[in-house]
């Protein structure tokens, strides 16, 4: 049984789009976790000195930083989400009702979880 409306060729193609923005949110994540730690160690050196006019500045780069990261830790677990069905045979699919995810959709966002359909649903019940 073929379980999706895309075709082998494809899935394959996404699969590598997946893959190749998976090795990039990987050496971001790094990155972001190298310059976490500067700022740590930074932010750790000032400590001592209240007055330090460094210190306001540091706790903002690392609330900024640490949010990054954290989207991107996101982006990747949706990626790893997206790979796994990709190796179920689910890839394609709407996780929320099952239906058939567009093409373009799947072009423009290959980790999507959601048709256009359930993701305005989705969009419009966080706004309200
Ligand atoms: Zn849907």
């Amino acid at each position: 049984m073929v379980m999706t409306a895309l075709t082998t060729a494809d899935v394959r193609h996404f699969e590598k789009n997946l893959q190749r923005m998976r090795v990039e949110l990987v050496a971001e994540l790094d990155r972001l976790s190298g310059s976490l730690d500067d700022v740590r160690e930074a932010r750790d050196g000032t400590q001592d000195d209240e007055h330090d006019p460094e210190g306001p500045t540091l706790t903002m780069e690392w609330s900024r930083l640490s949010g990054v990261h954290h989207e991107f830790a996101e982006k990747l677990a949706r990626i790893d989400r997206a790979l796994e069905r990709v190796a179920n045979d689910t890839y394609g699919f709407c996780t929320r009702r099952g239906e058939a995810i567009g093409r373009d959709r799947l072009e423009a966002q290959p980790a999507t979880e959601y048709c256009i359909a359930c993701a305005r649903e989705l969009e419009a019940e966080r706004r309200r």
